[in-house]
């Protein structure tokens, strides 16, 4: 320990409130001055603190009068934090390292061991004097306001929590993905940055992320009931803002996305969304090589309604994700009308499914597929999500 270290340094010139810190622990509803106050009037010739000086606060070898400054550390804050809109807050701090190591040791040779550290009487009494000042509460958990003074510098670091925005979206479109590619500039619009591009200048965040319940493919729409979303916006200046607006801008931005049903969410929503695994349903335009028999395609697609298919990671994705074999059950597979060599067919599938591959069998790594029971090549000419079934729906 740094303590029992001849280095440690020693303070020799102490003041009230750092003698009642280290038993503040004892007793409640009392300050450290106080406690001070008392233990010295108490306790008569205490050998533990012979060699002691006391004296204010401005004097101690170990606070160094901080306690003193914050009126003036108040001032700086409120300075600092113009234009931050927060309605909760904590304060924490960082000390000098002298200062901590000092303090340890003075509680350590008084031996009390009921005292606490510096640096959790400095964030509670500057905390006490924000909540008088601006009336605003303090928050343990989730604060809108993260305080932080260093009193090695006697400067301010303030964080704000970013905010959650939770919302549905439909995709009407088949270039864009979900999420920003940043090492691709084809691919620089996004249904993050349709949606990060207006929100975070509506907050005046810092940076924006969007996390999506899943992901359909880049060329495949996102229609029906749409998927849930949560947008974070980092470190936002601004937390009153219209959600009607957001939505409105968003979706009558011509660029085929829409969003809705938003509301305020929270970070621990996030974990929901992304364990979330339904089932779907989509319509998926299929092409053969000559004109498709309605009879024969709907006896293919019945015969894998109920069924297990075994699917191998597909070749198109196995750069990416392990090589594995999923098992998934196909609820429903029907065909909804045929025109030439085209079959329009309605799938709803297990959570992580993978629809082309089921329509063309991905050389054999899909099993059964819908072109091996058909008995001829089939491709996806497209593919939509036309339902997420949630809350077992
Ligand atoms: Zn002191």
């Amino acid at each position: 320990m740094n303590a029992e270290t001849p280095q440690a340094p020693h303070a020799s010139k102490v003041c009230e409130r750092c003698i009642g810190r280290a038993f503040a622990n004892v007793g409640t509803g009392i300050a450290n001055p106080e406690r001070g106050r008392n233990f010295l009037q108490n306790i008569e010739n205490e050998p533990k603190l012979s060699h002691i000086e006391v004296v204010g606060e401005e004097s101690c070898q170990i606070c160094q009068g901080v306690f003193q400054r914050l009126d003036a550390y108040f001032q700086e804050f409120i300075e600092q934090a113009r234009g931050i809109e927060f309605n909760t807050y904590l304060v924490g701090s960082r000390f000098p390292k002298k200062t901590i190591e000092m303090d340890e040791s003075f509680q350590k040779e008084l031996g009390s061991g009921q005292g606490e550290p510096i640096k959790r009487e400095f964030n509670r009494e500057f905390g006490k004097v924000i909540w008088a000042r601006t009336g605003k509460e303090a928050e343990f958990s989730e604060p809108d306001l993260n305080i932080v003074v260093d009193i090695n510098y006697d400067s301010f670091q303030l964080i704000t929590r970013s905010i959650f925005v939770y919302g549905l979206y439909r995709k009407m479109r088949r270039d864009i993905p979900q999420t920003r590619w940043i090492h691709r500039k084809d691919m620089s619009t996004s249904i993050e940055t349709l949606i990060g591009d207006i929100l975070m200048p509506m907050v005046q965040g810092r940076n924006y992320f969007l996390h999506g319940a899943g992901r359909e493919d880049v060329d495949v729409q996102m229609l029906g009931n749409g998927r849930e979303f949560i947008m974070e916006v980092s470190e936002p200046r601004i937390r009153t803002f219209s959600l009607e607006d957001l939505e409105k801008r968003v979706s009558n931005s011509g660029e085929g996305v829409e969003i809705f049903q938003l509301r305020i969410s929270k970070k621990e929503e996030v974990a929901r969304l992304k364990g979330a695994a339904n089932d779907k349903t989509y319509l998926i335009r299929v092409k053969a090589n000559a004109d498709i028999e309605r009879e024969r395609i709907e006896e293919a697609a019945g015969k894998l309604t109920g069924k297990h298919i075994y699917q191998r990671t597909p070749l198109r994705v196995s750069t990416r994700r392990s090589d594995l074999i999923r098992d998934k059950t196909l609820q429903d597979v029907t065909v909804e009308d045929t025109l030439g060599n085209i079959a329009v067919i309605k799938v709803r599938a297990e959570a992580g499914t993978y629809i082309k591959e089921l329509i063309h069998g991905d050389e054999g790594r899909t099993k059964p597929s819908l072109s091996e029971i058909y008995g001829e090549p089939l491709t996806v000419e497209s593919l939509d999500v036309v339902w997420i079934h949630r809350n077992g729906e």
